[in-house]
């Protein structure tokens, strides 16, 4: 054990980039950093819990790596703790050595068009964290029972998140995590066909290969593709084109080559189509979306980019998701690009944007840092990246530099008073240990993972007891 004093740092958010940072940081060989982290839900992990399709149970498993993380004796965990409201960045200057931003993306980018917000039309992030029992939207209303055609807007792994999961059956959601209200909606469900649009072609297509292949296992959709649109929307070699692009181009023909089964509902894989207006009223909602026909234009880089014809498109529908990308939201007195949607940095540095330099003891790590890329792994390195960062400003420090902060009180005890005082109903990682109990529990009698629990005062009521739920 060092005999120099800990530097101390808070970890706001506790999704995977925030876990990955805080475990580079304590098992540095120098075993001086104590880790707090300060999270808004009363739960960890972020898109983990609330992102990840319930039927993607393994990418869920992740989570053990991060609960050795939080197992470790200089780690903290302070859940039900909003950053803004109970805690400001003038306090975690006051009391650390160094702040991580981990906040992640919590909204999606929007399209801009006309109709974009008539009911009816839903961002993907409200969906996903819906079928996730996100507290902020288990109260989502959804036309599900009226429907019957819903449009996907975009081409990325959460498009196909959002078709999968208004196409699987009961039976194949009944053995997973997704909220009960969910279920019981989803049963309910008569959409009876999902176009997926795409602006650009297949072989530009953000999707990747397992999620796309996965799509012919459903038991009771089809996954249709217009061989001639596939064609036509391939005429424009792409020079940048990826291994996994060229894949997902093979699994597309074989779809298109496939003929339907006549099963229950259509995914529809469509390209080359933009957007441009949500058509319906308020008292309705959304009837349709007209889109233009696009074709491809190779640009200065060779990149291909989608081009507006004179020709339209409508196709019916009485619900749209809106699946374009996320974007992160500002922290109360921290940079904030408005342009990229993430807090501005060089290589997990928060710069001063009038300036450029670097901002004493501020990083960030993940999607607020380098935008909504990559999959959870990939926050692994990129958390490295920044802790890195912080390694090198301490040995500065210690040659007198001190880029990090000086905190006037830098004592463990202290900030914790200071946040209970603020937040009496403040979550430490036993009353997480707690609810994780009581949702398994819950999960055991109808062979689920678990039973997430939705609103915020139940989980503080179970936070706060011991032991397994009673009326399991
Ligand atoms: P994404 O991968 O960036 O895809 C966004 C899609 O929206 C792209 O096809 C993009 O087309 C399109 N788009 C953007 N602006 C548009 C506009 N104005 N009009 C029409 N289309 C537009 O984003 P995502 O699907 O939200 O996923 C975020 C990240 O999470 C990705 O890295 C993804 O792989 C990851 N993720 C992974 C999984 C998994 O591993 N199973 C599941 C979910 C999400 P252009 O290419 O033309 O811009």
């Amino acid at each position: 054990m060092t005999e120099d004093p800990p530097i101390r740092i808070a970890v706001i958010g506790s999704g995977p980039a925030g876990f990955y940072a805080a475990g580079h940081l304590l098992n540095d060989n120098s075993e001086r950093f104590e880790v707090d982290m300060v999270e808004r839900l009363p739960t960890p992990w972020g898109l983990v819990r609330s992102g990840v399709a319930p039927d993607h149970p393994k990418i869920k498993s992740v989570t053990r790596v991060y609960e050795k993380t939080a197992a470790h004796p200089r780690f903290r965990f302070f859940g039900n703790v909003h950053f803004g409201e109970h805690v400001s960045r003038e306090d975690l200057l006051a009391h650390y050595h160094a702040i991580v931003y981990a906040t992640g993306s919590s909204i999606d980018r929007p399209l801009g068009i006309p109709g974009e917000h008539l009911p009816g039309s839903h961002p993907a992030t409200e969906f996903v964290g819906w079928y996730n029992g996100h507290p902020d939207h288990r109260d989502l209303e959804l036309a599900l029972d009226s429907a019957r055609r819903a449009v996907v807007i975009g081409n990325g792994n959460v498009a196909l998140d959002v078709a999968r999961m208004l196409s699987l059956t009961r039976d194949e959601l009944a053995g997973t995590d997704i909220a009960d209200h969910a279920l019981d909606v989803l049963e309910h469900n008569h959409i009876d066909e999902i176009v997926v649009v795409g602006r650009r072609g297949p072989a530009q297509a953000a999707f990747t290969n397992p999620e796309l292949r996965e799509l012919k296992d459903l038991l009771d959709a089809d996954v249709i593709v217009d061989p001639a649109e596939l064609e036509r929307a391939l005429a424009v070699a792409d020079p940048h084109a990826t291994p996994t692009a060229q894949r997902n181009v093979e699994l597309l023909r074989e779809y298109a080559a496939r003929p339907p089964l006549g099963r229950r509902r259509r995914i529809v894989l469509r390209f080359l189509l933009s957007p441009v207006a949500l058509l319906g009223d308020p008292a309705h909602g959304v009837t349709a979306v007209e889109l233009s026909r696009n074709e491809l234009a190779l640009d200065g880089d060779g990149t291909p980019r989608a081009r507006a014809t004179a020709e339209r498109e409508t196709i019916p529908a009485g619900l749209v998701f809106r699946a374009i990308g996320y974007r992160g939201i500002p922290l109360a007195g921290v940079p904030f690009d408005e342009r990229l949607g993430v807090i501005p940095n060089a290589g997990g540095r928060v710069v001063d944007p009038s300036t450029g330099d670097p901002l004493r003891g501020e990083y960030v790590v993940g999607w607020i840092k380098r935008g909504p890329s990559g999959v959870i792994g990939t926050n692994k390195k990129d958390a490295q990246q920044t802790v890195d960062a912080i390694l090198a400003d301490v040995s500065s420090a210690v040659n007198g530099d001190a880029p990090l902060l000086a905190p006037e009180s830098p004592d463990a005890e202290a900030v914790e008073r200071m946040l209970l005082a603020r937040q009496p109903d403040l979550v430490p990682y036993e009353g997480w240990l707690s609810i994780d109990r009581h949702e398994r529990a819950l999960g055991e009698g109808s062979n689920r993972p678990r039973v997430k629990l939705t609103t915020i005062d139940e989980m503080l009521r179970i936070a706060a007891s011991e032991g397994p739920p009673e009326d399991s």
